[in-house]
């Protein structure tokens, strides 16, 4: 385990069937990392952009990969499931977002670490909280930071039953 730290991915969708989307990508981060953990599914409304509400997970695991090569994954995904590719620059159905990689810090053109928009988003915090309760954030336990987006909308979603 020479290395292993706890890797935070975010997962988003909004275009085509954007549950079915996000399971598909949680199968394949499983892939790479068997014991990963996932959040259940979650709603949220678009923030900045007009659109369709989106769905939004979280996923941990562990893994003692650069954040360059989780990066590298991470997008490859997006390649392998987001893009629908009707016209150039169309929006993209899976954002995939490297929320944290243990406490590393990073601060490229590529990458930033943690995730700058990690501590203001309820769709990420809601999940995450939902997989470790007692996470510190920023020297501070989750809780505290959720308490600051409790007015955004995100919800979570009822399990399906099986088939
Ligand atoms: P977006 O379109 O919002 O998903 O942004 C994608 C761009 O953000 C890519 O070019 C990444 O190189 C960059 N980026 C910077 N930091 C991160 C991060 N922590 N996770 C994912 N993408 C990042």
């Amino acid at each position: 385990m020479g290395g292993s730290r706890s890797i935070w991915v975010g997962l988003g969708a909004n275009l085509g069937d954007a549950g079915a989307t996000i399971k598909a990508a949680l199968q394949h981060l499983r892939k790479a990392a068997p014991r990963l953990q996932a959040s259940s599914l979650y709603r949220s409304a678009a923030i900045g952009a007009p659109g369709p509400d989106y769905i939004n997970a979280v996923a941990r695991f562990d893994s003692a990969a650069s954040p360059e090569a989780l990066l590298e994954h991470l997008q490859a995904l997006e390649q392998h499931f987001g893009r629908t590719r009707p016209y150039p620059q169309a929006p993209r159905t899976l954002d995939l977002d490297l929320l944290l990689a243990g406490d590393e810090q990073r601060t490229s053109a590529r990458l930033t670490l943690p995730h700058p928009r990690l501590l203001a988003r309820a769709f990420v915090l809601r999940p995450m909280a939902e997989i470790d309760p007692h996470l510190q954030l920023a020297g501070r336990p989750i809780g505290d930071w959720l308490s600051q987006v409790a007015d955004q909308d995100c919800t979570r979603l009822p399990e399906e039953p099986g088939p």
